[in-house]
């Protein structure tokens, strides 16, 4: 199926073609791990991890390299560091892992590559070195800087004037560069920073700046033209229109032939983001709502528009999943089916719609009921596959019906069994009195028993 994608450079909703489909190399970018990540912060590996998968899907798993990087040289590891006096690696490690278990629980399947900056400055250095002596970057008295004006496009994927971009920075006044829109590649170590933030180099000792991290670590993984990028529209400007000049000015070809940006989530209004306060951490959801429920909410909205997160969005999404979750038990005994439905698929194809393919999930599910309301056991096997095929793709319905509907801790769903078989006993034995005591008990946890022509099963409500 021809996969569109909204191409943020060009402006407009293009068919994707890879270099070369045997390797289809993807490149997003990725958290600086200093403190927990916001709900905001897990829209760019939920939207992309969707986008791998139809990758997936059309080129085979194998096919497709993703690299998403550890920011771990940055400023606002350098002042957690300076605040808790505990190694920046020590934090950066901390809170990556729980990144990385935070996407794991939302069904974000692992990058293929994840690149940590620390671990590349040799190429950073290489590549500012690269930029210095084709004349795109100067020394100065406090790094070195990359020279806008040396670079004809400039400004070419947000479209902004270099006038503009003179105009809306702000004047630093110490400033050694030479146009305020010059950016650093290189900056030197000032007194009071931490010994583990510093680095040689052959201007001086230093570190590097955060846009040619992303540009050496994706050319190193990936090569010098990448064919998707993909971040949070906040980066488009000058995150990554810093990265296009580093990469292409040094590399003398194209950066990226597709750039996909995600909108904002907000909240009360407002972008959400840890200076306005009014975030919500992932790893506190996760504590409140399976991660399946977090990820629905999220892909709700289309990726490129602005999603408003709130308690009922959350509500809806689990109520819908119960019912996704609910035809798949009716159709789960039912094994080998066909998976023919293109539903899903075809959504996701046209850049990413998840509003659609949610729409058409339900759909496959409304199909599997009516399958099961029929007895048609040849179209409950297929509503099944079909069901499995599209969440696969939408990274949802990956759990048993069983353990979505009871949980995943045996040794209480054994001691709830008991007390279903102790009510079924009971009925045999005629003791209604008995039975209802452990309907109404088992209510009483929040347990609801399903009585249906192949014995009583129960759920939690
Ligand atoms: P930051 O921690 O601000 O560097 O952001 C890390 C990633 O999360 C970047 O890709 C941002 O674009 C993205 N991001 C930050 N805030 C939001 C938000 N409110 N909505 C969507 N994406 C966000
Ligand atoms: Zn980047």
């Amino acid at each position: 199926m021809t996969l569109r994608i909204y191409d943020t450079a060009q402006r407009a909703k293009r068919v994707f073609e890879p270099q070369d489909p045997a390797r289809i190399t993807l490149y997003v970018c990725g958290p600086t791990p200093y403190n927990y990540a916001h709900i905001g912060n897990a829209r760019p590996p939920i939207v992309f991890d969707v986008l791998r998968r139809v990758l997936a899907s059309q080129y085979g798993a194998s096919a497709i390299v993703y690299a998403r990087n550890i920011t771990d040289i940055e400023d606002k590891l350098i002042t957690a560091s300076l605040e808790t006096g505990e190694p920046i690696a020590a934090i950066a490690q901390k809170f990556a892992k729980i990144y990385n278990d935070d996407a794991a629980a939302l069904n974000v399947a692992p990058p293929t590559i994840e690149p940590w900056a620390t671990a590349h400055v040799p190429e950073m250095i290489g590549m500012i070195e690269k930029l210095v002596r084709k004349k795109y970057a100067y020394v100065g008295k406090q790094g070195v800087w990359f020279a806008v004006g040396s670079m004809p496009d400039y400004g070419k994927l947000s479209g902004r004037k270099q006038e503009d971009n003179e105009a809306g920075a702000r004047v630093e006044i110490d400033s050694d560069k030479r146009d305020p829109a010059d950016f650093a590649l290189w900056k030197f170590a000032k007194p009071g920073e931490p010994d583990d933030a510093i680095w040689d180099s052959p201007w001086g000792r230093g570190r590097p700046g955060w846009h040619v991290e992303c540009s050496a670590m994706a050319a190193k993984h990936l090569g010098k033209t990448i064919d998707i990028h993909g971040g949070g529209v906040d980066l488009q400007f000058p995150h990554h229109e810093n990265e296009i000049a580093q990469s292409e000015c040094a590399h003398g070809q194209v950066m990226a032939n597709y750039w996909m940006h995600n909108g904002f989530l907000d909240m009360g209004g407002e972008k959400m983001s840890k200076s306005l306060g009014n975030v919500v951490l992932v790893h506190d959801l996760l504590k409140a709502w399976p991660g399946e429920v977090v990820r629905f909410a999220m892909l709700s909205g289309h990726y490129r528009a602005a999603l408003d997160w709130n308690e009922d969005l959350l509500k809806q999404a689990k109520t819908t999943l119960d019912r996704l979750y609910g035809a798949l038990r009716r159709v789960w005994g039912e094994e080998g089916g066909d998976a023919r439905d293109r539903g899903v698929l075809k959504a996701l194809s046209d850049d990413l719609n998840t509003p659609e393919a949610l729409a058409e999930l339900s759909r496959l599910a409304s199909e599997a009921n009516t399958a099961a309301d029929q007895k048609d056991h040849d179209a409950m096997a297929n509503a099944r596959a079909n069901l499995l095929a599209a969440g696969a793709l939408l990274g949802l319905l990956t759990k048993t019906p069983k353990d979505w509907e009871q949980g995943a801790d045996a040794d209480e769903n054994a001691r709830i069994d008991g007390l279903v078989q102790a009510r079924v006993d009971a009925r045999s034995a005629r003791d209604w009195a008995e039975a209802d005591r452990i309907r109404d008990a088992l209510a009483a946890e929040g347990i609801e028993i399903m009585d249906g022509p192949s014995g009583s099963t129960w759920r939690r409500v």
